[in-house]
């Protein structure tokens, strides 16, 4: 691994000329960040709009014919404000002139949304004095839209084998066609985490206006703990659940190198912040869970059939039903004689009658029974392979607080313990297992 560290900002620590002050203190602090990848300027207030949400308006005017002076003013402001609170001497106002002009034109949804990054980099590199090189030579996509791993890393390899610093923007990259095409929101979580991966960075630093990951949802739980150290598989576990701090696909490319990322606080860069560690390097287990997550709306269609492991066929014809009704199965815990789908509702819809009228007819059930209104709670944590009790501390502290456990999985992987409520319980019992930890 490389004595490197790529360190990518996210909306929020750009969003204006004080951020980029702070953003350059941090860089200039640490000699190792040598590639920052920057997202566009997102909000400074809970009012303000995103650059990003402001050009994916302009392209939709432009498309439908319509005036796109007053939006694309508001993003124009943003930058030159951006220009004029860093005393940069830089052409920002030919360059986004151009990019309007390319709007009023026709250009692509991914183009124009794309441009917050392009112009957010080209003017952190300037103001860093830092080389910019544009995602399009580094970021590529197949035909089909799919990102094009291999020839990627060899790209960001070779291209900044002699640059010894460069900003790098998020968020897009290129098709072989040459049109721009973007990854899904948040995506500039994706470029560094790709970039750390093909310089072989020795670490990945993503930072935001969070101190990382929280044990639980503080919206929720008062002033919940921070989470110091999480393994990657942890983590997968927890987002999964619906803790959002950093792009779900992000964690793959340095996962699979095994680079740790490190969420940080651009506001609060001394607090410790989240270090997300590889499976692979040594983690000590903890005595206590790493943290809680959950989310509401399941549906749980409940089957029971005497002799059912027995009907061989029995359980390919329930996947198939799912599968040509297009729902996916979030868990499937099971008895001897029944077994039970849990279903997000939002999957379900008004197809419920119809699935579960096919597995009356397929799969030739004693009885099924449909209960909604259920809530995962899963409770992550390396430490429960090791450690007696956790299963215990849980199921006590939920019954103590009058909550009936509905249902109970464990990941093979012994890294979680799922437990199914009704959503009407769901604050009650995460707040009843952080007090329990
Ligand atoms: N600017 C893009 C968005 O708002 C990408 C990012 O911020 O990561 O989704």
């Amino acid at each position: 691994m490389k004595d490197v560290i790529v360190a990518k900002f996210g909306g929020s620590s750009l969003a204006d000329s004080q951020q980029f002050m702070k953003v350059k203190k941090i860089i200039e602090s640490d000699p190792k960040r040598k590639y920052i990848i920057p997202s566009a300027p997102g909000k400074r207030n809970k009012n303000d709009h995103k650059v990003t949400d402001l050009l994916y308006m302009c392209q939709q005017l432009a498309a439908h014919n319509l005036n796109f002076d007053e939006v694309y003013n508001i993003v124009k402001n943003r930058y030159t404000e951006i220009c004029e609170g860093l005393n940069l001497n830089f052409d920002i106002h030919g360059i986004l002139e151009d990019i309007k002009e390319k709007i009023r034109l026709g250009a692509s949804r991914d183009y124009a949304a794309s441009r917050g990054e392009y112009i957010n980099g080209l003017i952190l590199s300037h103001y860093l004095g830092y080389e910019f090189v544009d995602a399009v030579e580094l970021i590529l996509f197949d035909k089909n839209g799919k990102f094009d791993a291999k020839n990627t890393y060899e790209k960001v390899r070779s291209r900044l084998a002699n640059v010894s610093c460069a900003v790098i923007p998020g968020f897009y990259g290129v098709m072989p066609d040459g049109e721009i095409k973007t990854f899904s929101r948040g995506g500039s979580d994706i470029t560094g985490s790709i970039i750390a991966r093909g310089v072989w960075a020795q670490l990945y630093e993503n930072w935001t206006d969070v101190s990382g990951f929280l044990m639980a949802d503080p919206k929720i739980v008062k002033n919940p703990r921070p989470i110091e150290k999480v393994t990657y598989k942890e983590l997968r576990e927890l987002s999964y659940m619906g803790a959002s701090v950093l792009h779900e696909e992000a964690i793959f490319p340095t996962k699979e190198a095994g680079i740790p990322i490190v969420i940080k606080n651009t506001n609060a860069p001394d607090d410790a912040g989240t270090m997300i560690l590889s499976d692979i390097s040594p983690v000590e287990h903890t005595g206590t869970i790493t943290g809680i997550a959950g989310k509401k709306d399941f549906t749980v269609i409940s089957i029971e059939k005497t002799f059912m492991s027995s009907d061989k066929s029995f359980f390919r014809k329930l996947m198939t039903i799912m599968e040509t009704n297009d729902i996916s199965v979030e868990h499937m815990p099971s008895s001897i004689d029944s077994i039970s789908l849990i279903v997000p509702a939002s999957q379900l819809n008004s197809k419920l009658d119809k699935v579960v009228e096919e597995i009356r007819i397929y799969c030739e059930p004693d009885s099924i029974i449909c209960y909604p209104d259920m809530a995962l709670v899963a409770v992550v944590g390396r430490g429960m392979i090791n450690t007696k009790g956790i299963a215990a501390r849980i199921f006590t502290a939920l019954a103590k607080n009058g909550v009936n456990i509905r249902m109970i999985t464990q990941g093979s992987s012994e890294l979680n313990i799922i437990v199914g409520i009704e959503n009407k319980d769901f604050e009650k019992a995460i707040k009843a297992i952080y007090e329990a930890f």
